[in-house]
């Protein structure tokens, strides 16, 4: 069987690294969103806890529930209350959602520094505040999204600047709704490490907790390590002799004798079908033909085979990014906490 490991240690090691930038582990919300980006909800949230994580990310509520054991804080970032409960926030992404929350419930503003995704507009904030307001919902707190966070680039400056008009107004119609205190965050991965002062409530970090997060050199972070392995097991072993072809359409050819064994992780697993024929992992064994539902050919005798240890390094070989690979891994893999 196919199976995921994931690294504690390493885990743990890239929460230092992002707890010395946000100054305090109680300012990392754990981003666990898409089964915590292929890794595992349960086993990640298991370990943010353990490390002292009390804050998490997801998209849904279905998601908040399943970890809701683990947390103090879960804000769910598209979702409209079913069965509320005191941990979990609902994010308002747009003005003509805010009539479909419930009376008292939790709730986050986002808004649209420049993104233009979800987020009411910055010109909306006034008229938002009144319709939560109208509605009788609990603002907690409003944030941002950056969409350039990870470029080497001015709009993360601008969007900045931007989301600092916007707390300003949103602190002041707070004070004036009687909302009390906002939290205020716009960061994920890459943004928290551009801040050299970070100084927000909390930041939303994904992709560098996992260690995975791919920048250009010169906002680099030196110590990230990756998570997360992949294994797969041999179903069956052949030898070939020179010009025999491989899999669906043959687009394999041998061009000496050799060993070609057939492993359980394929394309409906979550190994990209475009990486058939093209990749070879980090132990130097190469994938030879299509890459086909649950299986894969490598050049390989072994018993077992890591298929990746680093999805940034997959990712670069077809063009994508490491978030891609790591959503793919379907949670029918068996994880395993090393
Ligand atoms: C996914 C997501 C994040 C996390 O982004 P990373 O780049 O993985 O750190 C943060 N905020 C929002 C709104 C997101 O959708």
């Amino acid at each position: 069987m196919a199976k995921i490991t994931l690294n504690k240690n390493n885990f743990f090691n890239n929460l230092d690294i992002i707890a010395k930038a946000t100054k305090s582990v109680d300012k990392i919300a754990m981003v666990l969103k898409d089964n915590a980006y292929g890794h595992g909800l349960v086993e990640m949230a298991t370990m943010a806890k353990e490390y002292g994580v009390k804050k998490a990310v997801v998209q849904t509520e279905t998601e908040a529930k399943n970890i809701e054991d683990f947390f103090d804080y879960i804000l769910t970032l598209n979702s409209i209350p079913h069965d509320m409960s005191d941990k979990i926030r609902y994010t308002i992404n747009d003005l003509n959602s805010i009539v479909k929350f419930p009376h008292c419930t939790k709730v986050e503003l986002k808004v649209d520094t420049g993104m233009h995704r979800n987020g009411i507009a910055m010109s909306q904030i006034e008229e938002a505040f009144t319709k939560i307001k109208e509605q009788g919902l609990l603002l907690e707190g409003v944030f941002t999204h950056h969409r350039s966070a990870d470029e080497l680039s001015s709009e993360w400056f601008w969007q900045m600047d931007n989301f600092k008009k916007v707390k300003q107004e949103a602190q002041n119609l707070a004070d004036k709704h009687g909302f009390g205190t906002l939290r205020f965050h716009s960061s994920n991965s890459a943004a928290l490490f551009r801040n050299s002062d970070f100084d927000e409530d909390m930041a939303r970090v994904g992709i560098a907790a996992y260690g995975c997060m791919n920048l250009p050199d010169a906002i680099k972070v030196e110590g990230l390590k990756p998570v997360l392995s992949l294994y797969a097991n041999k179903i069956s072993s052949r030898e070939l002799t020179k010009g025999e072809r491989v899999g669906y359409g043959g687009i394999f050819e041998t061009d000496e004798n050799c060993v070609v064994s057939n492993y359980d992780f394929g394309y409906g697993d979550g190994f990209l079908r475009v990486c058939s024929n093209n990749y070879t992992t980090p132990d130097a064994k190469q994938s030879v033909g299509r890459i086909s539902m649950d299986n894969s050919s490598f050049i390989c005798e072994d018993e077992e085979i890591l298929i990746f240890d680093d999805a940034g390094e997959i990712a670069k070989v077809v063009k994508t990014i490491s978030y891609e690979v790591l959503t793919s891994l379907k949670p029918s893999i068996r994880r395993e906490i090393v």
